[in-house]
């Protein structure tokens, strides 16, 4: 037994240094993903924890503490993609804006530092208005948060613990079991078909609800309003979460389904169309029982999630649409011609909605292009996962950035 966990331990390791060659991530942090397949069937991954306990247990007794709560033993935390130190790298791992926010934000992020003394408005009240009256919602139908991240978080432990399982893509945002570890919530994970899409009728099935990145991620691919209308129809007595992180480049959003279904709630974020990664805002739009349950769990969590230049930031760049829309539209065209030159060169991309393509070479392994580009200062994400290990997920960046990446891959393929 001690020597197969020794075997198993070492395993781990050579698939940690493969997952991160230069070694820029702790050995400990790795997602799933990235340790062997024998340990996929385990009950233990099964379940949302990456390896099985005793393995854990093993490679970590040196790093953990007796003072540890029980629930943070099993914790398998998501790992975000690199944030490099180094200036001069072309960064196309984390699906970033690549253009800047609108500079309406940061004349409002200016101004508001005269309140930094002040508490922060704890129901970020303009904010809220002003989502509300841009989406065409009441603002008790909106709920704000530090990030989309933490609007999911909260979402899970106010909406999605129940009996009946959870289900998602087995093909989704990597969160997303991190946060059914976290909050102890059953979950399945329901397969994408053969084309990696989602295909709604696969959710019919005993559920207590459903979440749906809309496009997912990484795939890229979005669903039709109807399609979505469709599952939250099929579900009455079932909460439906449709994550819209992607939404803004070229997806058709659900919000304005959600004044016919109250279970239906709609998560978008700042990040990505709005370029404020940084800022971390997010939000949900919802009917008010639903935004009430987030409001209860955020006010027994964190009174001020969102600072005030957090609030002031969030609000100028809603007011600005027309910096949005054409920042958007730039990201959209640049897609396009991503696209087309990834095809050339001989690759099978998925058809994406999103600010990002997802894209495998049928003679070269995901990994070792991820590595390639890399050592030649272009990140893009790659994900050491059974049916996706020979993908890339490529952020569209500007036409600098995307061009630059074209002629490397040319140069390695
Ligand atoms: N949902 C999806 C599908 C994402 O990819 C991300 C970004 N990693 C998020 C939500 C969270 O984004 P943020 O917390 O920056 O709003």
């Amino acid at each position: 037994m001690v020597a197969k966990m020794a075997d198993y331990a070492g395993a781990c390791h050579r698939a940690a240094l493969r997952a991160d060659p230069v070694g820029s991530n702790p050995p400990f942090a790795l997602r799933a993903g990235t340790w062997p397949r024998a340990a996929h069937g385990s009950a233990d991954f099964r379940r949302g924890l990456a390896y099985p306990t005793v393995i854990r247990s093993a490679i970590w007794s040196k790093i953990m503490s007796r003072f540890w709560s029980p629930v943070v033993h099993s914790l398998s935390p998501y790992v975000p993609g690199e944030q490099p130190k180094q200036d001069g790298i072309v960064k196309l791992n984390t699906n970033e804006n690549p253009y800047p926010p609108s500079p309406r934000v940061l004349a409002a992020i200016a101004s508001a530092t005269d309140r930094l003394r002040l508490y922060p408005d704890p129901r970020a009240s303009a904010l809220r208005e002003t989502i509300a009256a841009h989406y065409g919602v009441e603002p008790e139908e909106v709920f704000v948060g530090n990030g989309s991240d933490e609007v999911l978080a909260h979402t899970f432990q106010a909406l999605l613990k129940h009996d009946a399982p959870l289900l998602f893509p087995d093909i989704t945002y990597g969160f997303y079991p991190v946060y059914c570890g976290l909050y102890g919530i059953r979950y399945e994970e329901v397969p994408l078909d053969a084309a990696m899409s989602v295909q709604i009728a696969d959710y019919r099935r005993p559920c207590s609800a459903i979440l749906l990145p809309n496009p997912n991620a990484p795939t890229g691919i979005g669903l039709p309003r109807e399609a979505i209308g469709r599952l939250v129809a099929e579900h009455p007595d079932q909460l439906v979460v449709i994550d819209e992180a992607y939404v803004d480049f070229g997806a058709e959003s659900a919000v304005p389904l959600v004044a016919h279904h109250d279970n239906l709630l709609i998560v978008q974020t700042l990040s990505k169309s709005r370029a404020l990664a940084g800022l971390r805002v997010g939000f949900a739009v919802g009917q008010r029982p639903l935004i009430e349950a987030l409001e209860r769990v955020k006010d027994s969590f964190n009174s001020y999630p969102l600072d005030c230049l957090a609030i002031a930031g969030a609000v100028a760049a809603i007011k600005d649409d027309a910096w949005f829309q054409e920042t958007r539209q730039r990201i959209m065209a640049n897609r396009q011609s991503l696209v087309r030159a990834l095809s050339g060169l001989g690759f099978e991309v998925l058809p994406s909605v999103a600010n990002f393509v997802f894209a495998r070479h049928p003679s070269h392994r995901g990994a070792d292009l991820a590595a390639r580009l890399r050592q030649r200062g272009v990140l893009v994400r790659h994900f050491q996962k059974p049916r996706i290990e020979d993908f890339l997920r490529i952020t569209v960046g500007t036409e600098e950035q995307c061009s630059r990446v074209i002629a490397l891959l040319r140069g390695l393929i």
